[in-house]
């Protein structure tokens, strides 16, 4: 097989299509993958509608998961037929200020998987072979895919907010669900928030042992320690900050978000503070998948073939997912 098979972006504001391209060889310190799962993540909507600004056309797609098919020249520590995990953070410079001091996800000249080089909605792809994972065993392919965006970025939001007994929830989607069972474990008491009438989510959050579910405009039935926003809607600040305690943090995970309203600067008083989160480290995947695996993290996954990645999108667009959206290519 000469060919590889993925789903295409040309333009922001159109659906992808599938492309037939022939396989690529991977370069020196690459690895190339047959892709077996590739998560959906609410960035990749964010590429769709032109919300962010990468590489077109692109093979969108940053939660892979496959084994590996060829190796670059120069590639040790891999060998033909390894199972591997592809983050966002497809490569950093290594050498700019933020790499220098262990800061890499703000690295200045970066490149992230499915936004500006082609990601896993393919049979397979090219990857950097620095910046994979090994996946824990525990985890069949599928169900791993989720921790490799949703998993990790929430997990590097989750260190942000602290040491936080009391942790809120905004957006209970596919990083909510993996968090909210992480933070259970270690004993925190988890609260979330959902949008009006999501009584689907808010049942699912209390199935996974939050204390508390209910509309993102309700107020909390306790005072929050911290409050991580996986919903990119701004107006939520202001609101996630009137339910935390003085000194509480509120974590903006996303990487697009509306704008953010005006709000009384005593509502931010009290050594309250609101920070983003941007990227990962692998830092960050190399101390998170093997404790989501010690955590005995089960990730909530809804399957569909790569050539349905457009009606996995719009599902994900309407909310209409427990968990998780992964898209598996046709095995050949
Ligand atoms: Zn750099
Ligand atoms: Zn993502």
């Amino acid at each position: 097989m000469d060919t590889m098979h993925a789903m295409q972006l040309d333009a922001p504001g159109t659906a992808l299509h599938p492309v037939e391209r022939p396989l690529p060889l991977p370069g020196p310190d690459e690895i190339r993958l047959a892709v077996s799962a590739c998560g959906v993540c609410r960035t990749d909507l964010h590429v769709l509608d032109g919300d962010i600004h990468g590489t077109v056309p692109i093979i969108p797609g940053h939660e892979i998961v496959g084994r590996v098919d060829a190796l670059g020249p120069g590639v040790s520590g891999l060998a033909l037929g390894d199972r591997v995990g592809v983050p966002w953070l497809g490569h950093s410079c290594g050498v700019c200020p933020y790499c220098a001091t262990g800061r890499e996800n703000l690295c200045d000249a970066p490149l992230f998987t499915g936004f500006t080089r082609d990601g896993g909605y393919a049979s397979h792809c090219i990857a950097d072979a620095h910046f994979c994972f090994p996946i824990p065993e525990s985890f069949d392919d599928v169900h791993a895919a989720p921790l490799l965006c949703a998993g990790l970025i929430g997990y590097r939001a989750y260190r942000l907010a602290g040491d936080a007994p009391v942790l809120g929830l905004y957006g209970f989607g596919a990083a909510a669900h993996i968090l909210a069972q992480l933070a259970i474990w270690q004993g925190r008491r988890v609260l979330a928030f959902t949008r009006e009438g999501d009584t689907q989510s808010q049942r699912f959050a209390r199935e996974l042992g939050c204390v508390w579910a209910g509309a993102s405009s309700d107020d909390p039935p306790e005072p929050l320690d911290a409050a991580i926003l996986f919903a990119p809607v701004g107006a939520l600040v202001p609101r996630a900050l009137k339910a935390v305690r003085k000194g509480g943090r509120v974590v903006c995970a996303g990487i697009h978000m509306s704008d953010i309203p005006s709000f009384p600067y005593a509502d931010l008083w009290e050594e309250r503070s609101i920070l983003s989160v941007a990227n990962l480290t692998r830092a960050d995947g190399e101390a998170f998948l093997p404790l989501a695996a010690q955590a005995g993290i089960r990730t909530s996954v809804t399957t569909l073939p790569l050539d349905q990645a457009n009606e996995a999108l719009d599902r994900l667009r309407r909310g209409d997912v427990d968990g998780a959206l992964v898209l598996v290519p046709p095995q050949r």
